[in-house]
């Protein structure tokens, strides 16, 4: 579904991305973890084409994106990304927050997009909220909220960069359990993640990054219980 081949990215004379090569199957869930400043947002944005690359390609779908020719708007009309700060529009109530970019991107009936908005929100236990404004929610509940709408528009991908790390302990629960339930449905995911144990529960494959070098990755048991590479034992004994 994805192919991430040999991906270069530098900020003023600073690699950050050191050729990195990665396949996402369908369905797949890849965890990227990782010290602070390793590279994991900077990659996904690259794939969102947030940022330009100055080697390697990607593709989505057997088609490459990262092309000077492919329109960056029709690619992230075809990936769904959630950040850390949730980004809900703050002057729309959760209801069109979520049925915005299907009705105005893709052009789906308003009657159409509430319907699935209110069958999304009802299945992730937030039915009662759709009329609410985000500062009446919590944390936990905007991001979820967040996660709703990157996946109204059926994205084939979905990005999640650290979704967590805003939220109290208590709240962590409720988006964690919000992404397990979509790994259920087959969304095919990449998250940028500092929860181990998250990682080890949802992964079908993890990545360790270390200064833009994709130095070792594989199914959790195996990155967790038996690292291979030296940097990812001393980096797992440090964050476990
Ligand atoms: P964290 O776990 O803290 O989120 P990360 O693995 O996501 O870290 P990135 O945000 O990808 O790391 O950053 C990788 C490196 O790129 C860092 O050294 C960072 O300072 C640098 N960097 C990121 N964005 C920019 C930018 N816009 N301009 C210059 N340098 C940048
Ligand atoms: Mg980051």
């Amino acid at each position: 579904l994805l192919k991430i081949e040999g991906v270069w990215k530098h900020y003023q004379g600073l690699s950050v991305l050191r050729g990195i090569d990665l396949e996402v199957a369908p369905h797949e869930v890849v965890c990227l973890i990782g010290a602070s400043g390793s590279g994991k947002s900077t990659l996904l944005r690259c794939v969102n084409l947030l940022e330009t690359i100055d080697d390697g390609a990607i593709h989505l779908d057997g088609a490459e994106i990262t092309d000077v020719r492919a329109g960056a708007d029709d690619v992230r009309r075809r990936i769904g990304m959630v950040f850390q700060s949730y980004n809900l529009f703050p002057h729309m109530t959760v209801l069109d927050n979520i049925t915005l970019a299907p009705r105005k991107v893709h052009g789906v009936r308003p009657e159409e997009a509430e319907a699935r908005a209110r069958e999304l929100l009802d299945r992730f236990g937030l039915a009662d909220k759709a009329g609410e404004y985000p500062d009446r929610l919590s944390g936990g509940q905007q991001q979820r909220v967040a996660v709703i709408r990157a996946v109204a528009t059926d994205p084939r991908l979905l990005l999640l960069d650290e979704v967590t790390s805003a939220l109290d302990p208590t709240l962590v629960t409720e988006v964690l359990g919000v992404i397990r339930e979509l790994k259920e449905t087959g969304m095919t995911m990449i998250l940028a993640t500092h929860e181990m144990g998250f990682a080890r529960d949802i992964a079908d494959t993890v990545c360790f990054l270390e200064g833009g070098v994709l130095l070792e990755s594989g199914p959790p048991e195996q990155i967790f219980s038996a690292p291979e590479h030296p940097r990812t034992q001393a980096f797992l004994q440090r964050v476990l």
